[in-house]
């Protein structure tokens, strides 16, 4: 881990660390390599209009498993100039990698047809999850941000109260973040 971090300090400085620091992580180390085929950076920044603002890292599903929900395929995950930026340490990082995209490219995996706001949900509650249980050392200011797009989820995700009440995240992102 002593390693990564460093590596990561450099690329989150310099421009040109970035492909090569994203390159040597290693996707079994990160308990990825089962759902997750490929990381791989892009040097633009993305907006999505959905989200109204830029992504900080995408996941992109395969062919397969877009078109004909077939299951057991893995995603790529796509990681953008603003992931070095927004990041302070390498647990703000890595916190989006695994805990959020992983989830992603999980569920996917597991279950192709599951509903992107629903996905989104699963994501973020496992992040708060790790960040809960001292799995990663957030740094303060991504807890701010972390904060309020939690709430900002929450709040479009009302409409899926069913679900949601399941998955048993409204109440803990209104009342019980951090
Ligand atoms: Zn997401």
């Amino acid at each position: 881990m002593q390693d990564i971090t460093k590596s990561f300090y450099l690329a989150k400085e310099r421009e040109q660390h970035r492909k090569q620091f994203i390159n040597s992580l290693n996707l079994r180390q990160l308990e990825l390599e089962k759902y997750v085929k490929s990381l791989e950076y892009v040097p633009l920044n993305h907006y999505n209009s959905d989200y109204e603002g830029f992504s900080v890292m995408t996941t992109r599903r395969s062919i397969l498993s877009t078109y004909l929900s077939v299951p057991h395929t893995r995603s790529r995950i796509i990681i953008y100039p603003i992931a070095f930026e927004t990041s302070q340490n390498i647990d703000d990082f890595l916190s989006v990698l695994i805990d959020h995209e992983g989830q992603h490219a999980k569920d996917r995996y597991e279950e192709p047809e599951l509903d992107d706001i629903i996905s989104e949900i699963k994501a973020i509650k496992n992040q708060m999850t790790q960040i809960k249980n001292g799995k990663r050392s957030v740094s303060q200011s991504y807890k701010d941000k972390f904060f309020i797009s939690s709430l900002i989820w929450a709040l479009k995700a009302e409409k899926y109260d069913d679900r949601l009440n399941e998955i048993g995240l409204t109440e803990r992102l209104a009342y019980n973040l951090l």
